[in-house]
C-alpha cells in the first residue's frame, strides 16, 4: 500500500460533522486474519466460516474449527471478532452428500440445516464457546426469516454449554448472538427479533436478491443487481430506525459495503457500522472522513423517496461529489 493510503487506512473513521463510524474487516479464511488485523478494522464483522466445508467430502472437527477460530481471535486482541456459523447451500456448497434442489436459494440451507442437522451445529457451537476465551468473539446466525430459528439456536447453545461443563474445558457462556438480516422476511418483521438478539448485521448480498428476485450470480442480471433500489433502501432503513429504538447494534456486511457510493448511502440510512473487504478500508474511511452525515442523510431521505434505482443513483452521486 502506498503511505498515503496506509495513513488512510489507520486513520479514524469521523465525517466532517463528527460523527463517528466503526470500519471492521469481512474475514473468508483465516489465513488472512493477520493481514486483515493490519489493515485499519475495528475488529471482524463478519467472518465466514464455509472454508471448513465448500469444496471438502467431510465435516471439520471441534478440533479443527477450534483451531481456526482462534487464530482470527488472537490475531484481532481484544477487538471484536464476529463469526457466523454454517451458511452452506445456495452458493456454498461442500462435495458430494448435499442434496441436489430445484431452487438452492429457496432450499435447505444455513440456519434451516444447521437446526435440522443439530449435532453437526453443536460441533461448531461447541468449538466457537471454546475459541470465546481468546477474545471478544460474538456469534451470527445466517438466513434467518424468524425468532424461533434464533430460540433453537440459544437452546443447542445452552446443551453445548452443558457438554463443555462436563468436558472441564475452558469455554464462555456468555457469548453474545446476532443474526444477518438478509432476508425480506427479517427486515419487514426486525421488531420480532430484537428481544432475542444481542445485534443485526445487514446482508446486502443477499437482500438484493431476495428483495428483487434478481440471482445474485447470473451474469445477465449483473445490471439489475442494485442495492440503490428504493425497496432495498427503504428496508435497511427500517431496519437501522428499529435497531435504534432498541438499542440493538446495526452493521452492513455485504459487498455494497465496500463501494464508495454505497458508504454515502448507508451514513444517510443511519448506519453507523461497516464490515469491508480488508483492501477497501482506506478508500471507504476516505468516503467517510470526506462527508457530512447530515448531507449523506438529507440524500439518502431522497434516494428512498425516487422511482428508480437508476434515478436514486444519479441522485446519490451528484450529492457524494458536491461534498468531496
Ligand atoms: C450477504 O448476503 O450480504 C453476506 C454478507 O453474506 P454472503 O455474501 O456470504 O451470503
Ligand atoms: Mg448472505
Amino acid at each position: 500500500q502506498a503511505p498515503v493510503l496506509r495513513e488512510l487506512a489507520l486513520s479514524e473513521p469521523i465525517t466532517r460533522d463528527d460523527v463517528r463510524v466503526v470500519v471492521r474487516a469481512n474475514v473468508d479464511i483465516p489465513e488472512e486474519a493477520e493481514l486483515a488485523a493490519g489493515s485499519g478494522a475495528e475488529g471482524v464483522g463478519l467472518m465466514r466460516t464455509e472454508f471448513l466445508v465448500v469444496g471438502r467430502a467431510s465435516m471439520p472437527d471441534e478440533e479443527e474449527q477450534y483451531r481456526s477460530y482462534k487464530r482470527v481471535l488472537l490475531a484481532f486482541g481484544n477487538r471484536p471478532v464476529v463469526i457466523r456459523t454454517f451458511d452452506i447451500g445456495g452458493d456454498k456448497l461442500p462435495v458430494g452428500g448435499f442434496p441436489t434442489e430445484p431452487n438452492p436459494f429457496l432450499g435447505w440451507r444455513a440456519i434451516r440445516m444447521c437446526l435440522d442437522e443439530s449435532d453437526l451445529f453443536k460441533v461448531q457451537l461447541r468449538a466457537l464457546l471454546r475459541a470465546a476465551v481468546h477474545g471478544d468473539l460474538r456469534i451470527m446466525l445466517p438466513l434467518v426469516v424468524t425468532v424461533d430459528e434464533v430460540r433453537e439456536t440459544r437452546q443447542l447453545i445452552a446443551e453445548a454449554v452443558a457438554e463443555l461443563s462436563a468436558r472441564r474445558v475452558p469455554f464462555r457462556d456468555d457469548v453474545p448472538l446476532g443474526v444477518m438480516v438478509e432476508t425480506p422476511a427479517a427486515a419487514i418483521a426486525c421488531d420480532t427479533l430484537v428481544r432475542d438478539v444481542d445485534f443485526f448485521s445487514i446482508g446486502s448480498n443477499d437482500l438484493v436478491q431476495y428483495t428483487l428476485a434478481v440471482d445474485r450470480g447470473n451474469a445477465n442480471l449483473a445490471p439489475r443487481f442494485t442495492p440503490f433500489h428504493p425497496a432495498v433502501l427503504r428496508l435497511m432503513a427500517q431496519v437501522q430506525s428499529t435497531g435504534e429504538a432498541n438499542g440493538i447494534d446495526v452493521c452492513v456486511c455485504g459487498e455494497m459495503a465496500s463501494q464508495p457510493l454505497a458508504v454515502f448511502a448507508l451514513m444517510g440510512l443511519g448506519i453507523r457500522q461497516l464490515s469491508v473487504a480488508p483492501r477497501a478500508v482506506a478508500d471507504v474511511k476516505r468516503i467517510i472522513r470526506g462527508v457530512r452525515a447530515g448531507a449523506a442523510e438529507d440524500a439518502a431521505r431522497a434516494a428512498m423517496q425516487a422511482g428508480t434505482a437508476r434515478e436514486a443513483e444519479i441522485l446519490l452521486r451528484r450529492r457524494l461529489r458536491a461534498e468531496l
